[in-house]
């Protein structure tokens, strides 16, 4: 049976120029139509806006903890929003930043309240402070991932503390006595650590601490991100194939993935490629709802275009606000108010105030459309150019 066509579909149509009988702003309403309808399966949840860490790399602004707020208006819109999220896969993400034990009784409330929810916690190893409360709230994750930067001295730096590789390290140590599910560890490119991703993998696959190891680049949303950025991934690709051909795939399961979510890193890949590979590697790809699957050189790659960004997760940030993708950039402070010091405005990140009772297709269906004109659109004309480019 044909099934039904993602936005994706029409995204990829777009990008490829292939011939589908539909014009060019068809296919954008199509995209478009068939996105509100990609009601996403995982709500992912800023509890926290302060962090124990304050890494170089880090996306959130140095912030205060948010805990006074956070905890009087999360614990309600996490149970409605996960009541409400579609069957196939549901999944509730605690996003970073750190974690307090009332984190762990509203996850385990609300996997309580919807039996056939998945946990996920994205952590740097600072949860290993609150084994006590998994035990005592019962609370067995599904997915845990502990970000590991290179080795000891190049994740250190990152993290910008002396102990932060001791503490991830450690969380991947007792992964288990708190997970059943999967253990992954993501690495992210730049150029305090382009070159110490083979050390990275060794050590976590060499001591059998992890079950999958992701990588990405790092997304610069913020000028003083940008100096970290790593224009040349020709070090990156060369350690790419080596752990891949070392531990990419055991028993036909996949345990690398290399993940991309900005289109800039296309053309740096065909650079260190060649235009006609990307091309070749494109034509091939297979899409899922918000992802491109595309192999260059035996190297599985995963490509999430941010035109189509909001059905990958519904976020909720840590004053109960529904935000969309970069927003976690921002401060807090700025966001509600709308308005960045230099007269920025910020009022397309925040789609509403969330109350406990919201609705979450309605708020959704907002979201496409608020994104599409905020960011979406621009970032579709970015993400063709880029296609162009590749013949
Ligand atoms: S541990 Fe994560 S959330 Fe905290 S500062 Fe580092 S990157 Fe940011």
């Amino acid at each position: 049976m044909k099934r039904a066509l993602f936005s994706t579909d029409y995204w990829y149509a777009l990008a490829t120029r292939r011939k589908t009988g539909h014009t060019q702003t068809e296919l954008v309403r199509l995209m478009l139509q068939a996105l509100r309808k990609e009601i996403p399966e995982m709500c992912s949840v800023t509890f926290e806006r302060g962090c124990n860490l304050q890494c170089a790399h880090c996306i959130y602004p140095p912030s205060k903890s948010t805990e006074a707020c956070s905890r009087r208006v999360l614990p309600e819109l996490v149970k409605s929003a996960v009541k409400q999220l579609p069957s196939n896969n549901p999944l509730l993400l605690h996003e970073g930043r750190v974690i307090h034990p009332w984190h762990i009784s509203v996850m385990a409330e609300a996997k309580r309240i919807r039996p056939d929810l998945k946990v996920g916690l994205i952590d740097n190893g600072s949860y290993t402070q609150h084994l006590d409360a998994f035990r005592q709230e019962n609370l067995t994750l599904d997915w845990l991932d502990i970000s590991v930067d290179g080795d000891e001295e190049a994740h250190n730096k990152q993290r910008r503390s002396p102990k932060a590789y001791k503490q991830a390290m450690r969380g991947l140590e007792v992964a288990r006595e708190v997970t059943n599910g999967r253990v992954t560890s993501l690495f992210t490119i730049t150029k305090l650590n382009h070159d110490r991703l083979e050390a990275a993998a060794d050590a976590l696959f060499g001591r059998g601490l992890i079950d999958e190891l992701h990588v990405s680049t790092i997304t610069p949303a913020k000028p003083h991100l940008e100096a970290l950025e790593q224009p040349n991934l020709s070090a990156f690709w060369k350690q790419t194939q080596t752990i891949y051909r070392r531990y990419g795939q055991t028993d036909g399961k996949q345990r690398i993935f290399f993940r991309l979510y900005r289109h800039q890193e296309l053309a740096k890949l065909a650079a260190v490629t060649s235009r006609r590979e990307m091309k070749e590697a494109f034509k091939g790809a297979s899409v899922a709802p918000g992802e491109v699957h595309f192999t260059l050189r035996d190297i599985p790659f995963i490509y999430a275009p941010l035109s189509i960004w909001p059905g990958e997760t519904f976020l909720i940030d840590a004053d109960g606000a529904y935000r969309t993708a970069h927003s976690i950039g921002e401060k807090l402070s700025d966001l509600q108010r709308g308005y960045y010091g230099n007269g920025r405005d910020l009022r397309g990140f925040t789609v509403e105030q969330l109350k406990p009772y919201f609705d979450l297709r309605k708020a959704y269906r907002k979201c496409v459309d608020q994104w599409w004109q905020f960011a979406g659109s621009r970032f579709l004309e970015e993400e063709l150019q880029i296609f162009k480019q590749f013949k």
